[in-house]
Formats: structure tokens, C-alpha cells, sequence
């Protein structure tokens, strides 16, 4: 299954708009609001007209799924198991995404990007409920107790994070002391991570 390598900033130059891939390194030096970034990459990134329709739908979709780091393949499986789903599609998939433990991981401050929470999570360094798990997809639910292992925690970074913890969603709760989230309830729409009109990828996929 392919993963994107290439520049992240080049993702965002690519949807002209700040997808914070970075974390909170986007708050500053962005490329996006430099002159020269805010043209799509590439010999023809001066994109002149008016967008089409479908254009419209895919690149809400490929926003979507640039902010979260997944393939093709994965979104759409994401998207099918959110059409099996009781209620709106469309907030289903981004529930989905929103509980995914990588961007859990990410929302609670203990990695500076969602590709850092990933390798976090990949290496085997996040428990929960006190027990290990390797798999980024893997969905938390209310109540999951969410740390990282006793060894990370004098990691460089995590004691970096920690000097100045991020403001956690009200969906989650941090403590510092002993570097635990909590999942208190899932997200509701007004909480996902990123502006993302979904009804526009469920009219996507449904053509
Ligand atoms: Fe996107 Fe962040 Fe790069 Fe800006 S700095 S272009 S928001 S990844």
C-alpha cells in the first residue's frame, strides 16, 4: 500500500490550504504564506479559472485524507465501513478518523505531528488501558486510558511537549503529572480536527 514521502508542504500548496501536517511548527514559517508557496507545485501550479464540480468533491476528499495520512485504499474503507454506520455518513467517517489512536495520540500533545504519533505508535511506545498497541488505525473509545511507556517518557521530544502541554479538544482529558490522556466521549462535529464539508465525499463516492 503506497504512502505519500514526498514534501508535506507540497500537500498543502496542492489544496491551497493549511492542512497543519506539521503541527504546531505551521504556526510559523508556513510555506503556504510565503509568496512563492501559494501556487499549486509544479510547471502549471498557477491554476487559472474556476474549479469544476467534481473537482470541488475530490479535493475536499484528498484534504481529508492528506490531514489524516492515509491511501487511497484506506479512505475508502474508511468511508465504507461509515456508510454501514447508523446516521449521517458523513459524520461517521470523520468520527472514524477523529478516534483513530494516531490522531488521539497527536490531540493529546504527546507528538508534535500526526506522522510523529504515528511512528510513535508504530515503535510500540503507546498503551492502552495499560496495554501495548502497535496500530495506528486502531479506534479508542470513551473511556480508554491512553500513556506512552515508562522509557519515553524522558524522551527529548515528549520532555519538549511537556515543558508547554497543548490545549486538548473537550473530547479528551490530559494530565500532566503522569502523561495520561483520557477519551471522555467522542468527538462531536463541531470538535473534529480540521474544517471538512464530508457531505462532499459522501456525493463523491455516491456518483
Ligand atoms: Fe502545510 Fe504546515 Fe507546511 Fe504550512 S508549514 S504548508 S501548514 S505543512
Amino acid at each position: 500500500m503506497s504512502r505519500y514521502t514526498g514534501s508535506v508542504c507540497k500537500q498543502c500548496r496542492t489544496e491551497r490550504e493549511k492542512l497543519f501536517l506539521k503541527g504546531e511548527r505551521c504556526n510559523t514559517n508556513c510555506t503556504l504564506e510565503r509568496k512563492r508557496g501559494k501556487n499549486a507545485p509544479g510547471q502549471h501550479g498557477a491554476r487559472k479559472g474556476k474549479m469544476s464540480d467534481y473537482g470541488k468533491h475530490l479535493r475536499e476528499k484528498q484534504k481529508a485524507r492528506r490531514v489524516f495520512g492515509l491511501s487511497e485504499q484506506q479512505f475508502r474503507r474508511y468511508f465504507d465501513v461509515a456508510d454501514k454506520m447508523p446516521g449521517m455518513t458523513g459524520d461517521n467517517l470523520l468520527k472514524l478518523l477523529e478516534l483513530r489512536l494516531d490522531n488521539t495520540v497527536f490531540k493529546l500533545g504527546l507528538a508534535f505531528s500526526r506522522k510523529m504519533a504515528r511512528q510513535l505508535v508504530m515503535h510500540g511506545n503507546v498503551t492502552v488501558n495499560g496495554k501495548k498497541v502497535d496500530v495506528p488505525r486502531y479506534q479508542v473509545k470513551a473511556g480508554d486510558v491512553i500513556t506512552v511507556k515508562e522509557k519515553y517518557k524522558t524522551n527529548a521530544n515528549l520532555v519538549k511537549l511537556m515543558e508547554h502541554p497543548a490545549a486538548v479538544p473537550s473530547w479528551l482529558e490530559f494530565d500532566k503529572t503522569t502523561v495520561a490522556g483520557k477519551v471522555k466521549n467522542e468527538p462531536s462535529v463541531e470538535e473534529f480536527s480540521h474544517p471538512i464539508n464530508s457531505q462532499l465525499i459522501v456525493e463523491l463516492y455516491s456518483k
